[in-house]
């Protein structure tokens, strides 16, 4: 039965008609009007409405446009349809459904960051990324070119991956890194936050805790947080991180790390540190997951094997990327663990995206294969050293007595800690405002901190050498005050 019990607002901005609109798919959407019953005559509502018959044919063309009321033999209308919400030219409440899904938002100072590396015109001095001026355009048309042979067809891979390409890696990892994997250990993903990623969904239940790093590059990530799981910073020294702070773990944790060339300090576990690690975890027991995006960005002398390389009982889980060798958008990363795990996370992979970009990994097979990323590995670390020394010159001048840091051995990121309080987001916008980008310490840190995160690896050297010159002028500024 419907009863017309309402009047429009004529003080109201929103047309009379679209009041109308609104109270009628109100009612349907409430159940309040079913479909099929039939709406008063056009007069009998103009009356109730208090409004004019051409509002109420200008209400029904709309209502019946969207398929929520249709005409019926006897020239009167009936509501047709309470499932319309597609069909309707009025916005959903996007607010609402924006802020109900379970993935958290990047922190907005990362937001911030992110849309600024793409305007022109910035001097970054934290990307962690390898300057545009490092890519490696012939040895990747070399490698281009070779593709209409390899490729026999571009279908869907399996759980694991390319075949071909867990093989190389198998064979590769062995060689350059002592890590004994089959193909079967092996499975390629998205990039290594894709696998981080399907750890997260895969391997534990909410509430498990996850200990890293203080910092970590981890924490920036809002990964684990969104999965329902408690993130954990442990204190990092010199050698690494000191897992005697981790107490009372529970039965469902993991310990995430980045022995080598750690992001965001730079530091690498020792080998003592990394011996004493291992035998912890396997005494809790607690799964490693080891980030080694960097591991083969060594610039003095290798650093000491992977964790995984000295993994006998399979508690390690392995992450390897070409994003930070090489090139980010090819989207490639490796997993290396035991054959139930990597299948578990293959198999969840193969329902999120069937596989990585098999162009991408065809081309990760021949690089592999040919030699060629191990020469050009060797060119990079010539280039990467001579940035990264450029880079300490260039703190040793500005930023004594300002600031502390150490020599990195290795990877992009140099911590540079302020001896006194920061007030980090004013810092930021004045660097900002001085065309320079840096990416703040804290996004990393579990508590407040004073330190930015510095990249050798993205800025042309002299630009970066003048970004420090001003950065280290704004905050000298700051700290007279
Ligand atoms: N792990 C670490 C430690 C990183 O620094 C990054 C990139 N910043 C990633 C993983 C993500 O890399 P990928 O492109 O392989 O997803």
């Amino acid at each position: 039965m419907i009863t017309l019990d309402w009047k429009p607002d004529k003080q109201n901005k929103t047309p009379i008609y679209r009041q109308i609109v609104k109270y009628i798919s109100d009612k349907i959407a409430a159940g309040d009007w079913v479909i099929g019953s039939r709406l008063p005559s056009q007069r009998a509502m103009a009356k109730a409405f208090e409004v004019n018959r051409s509002t109420i044919v200008s209400a029904m063309e709309e209502l019946i446009s969207y398929g929520i009321l249709e005409s019926d033999f006897g020239g009167g209308t009936r509501v047709a349809s309470n499932t319309w919400s597609l069909r309707m030219s009025q916005p959903p409440d996007w607010n609402k459904y924006i802020a109900s899904g379970p993935f958290g938002a990047n922190l907005s100072t990362i937001q911030t960051i992110n849309k600024m590396e793409f305007e022109p015109g910035y001097i970054r001095i934290g990307t962690g990324e390898l300057s545009p001026e490092l890519y490696p355009g012939k040895l990747i048309s070399k490698i281009f070119r070779r593709m209409p042979e390899r490729i026999p067809n571009l279908g869907y891979l399996g759980t694991l991956g390319l075949p071909e390409l867990g093989q190389a890696l198998s064979a590769w990892l062995k060689e350059s890194q002592g890590i004994d994997a089959k193909a079967s250990n092996i499975m390629i993903a998205s990039g290594s936050l894709q696998a981080l990623q399907l750890v997260s969904v895969c391997m534990l239940k909410r509430g498990s805790d996850v200990y890293t790093e203080a910092p970590s590059y981890l924490k920036s990530l809002q990964i684990f947080q969104s999965a329902g799981m408690n993130l954990h910073g442990v204190p990092l020294d010199e050698e690494g991180l000191q897992y005697w702070n981790i107490k009372d773990a529970s039965n469902e944790s993991l310990l995430y790390t980045i022995p080598t060339f750690h992001n965001p300090t730079g530091t690498v576990m020792s080998e003592k540190r990394r011996k004493e690690v291992m035998a912890f975890c396997q005494k809790q027991p607690m799964p490693i997951l080891e980030d080694d995006a960097y591991g083969q960005l060594w610039l003095d002398e290798k650093p000491p094997v992977s964790l995984k390389s000295r993994d006998k009982t399979g508690s390690v889980i392995y992450m390897g990327t070409i994003s930070k060798t090489m090139a980010p958008g090819l989207r490639i990363g490796w997993v290396v663990g035991p054959e139930a795990v990597v299948y578990r996370l293959g198999d969840v992979k193969m329902q999120t995206d069937y596989g990585a970009s098999s162009v991408s990994q065809w081309m990760m097979t021949e690089l592999i294969t040919s030699g060629d990323y191990d020469i050009y590995l060797e060119e990079l670390r010539k280039e990467l050293r001579a940035r990264r020394d450029n880079a300490l010159a260039a703190l040793d001048k500005h930023f004594k007595g300002l600031a502390t840091w150490k020599k990195p051995k290795g990877g992009f990121y140099i911590w540079l800690r302020f001896d006194k309080r920061l007030p980090m987001d004013k810092i930021f916008n004045k660097a900002l405002k001085a065309g320079i980008l840096l990416n703040p310490g804290n996004v990393y840190d579990y508590a407040e901190n004073h330190a930015i995160r510095l990249s050798y690896a993205y800025a042309d050297p002299e630009d970066l050498t003048k970004a420090l010159e001003i950065l280290a002028a704004i905050i000298e500024k700051h700290q007279k005050r």
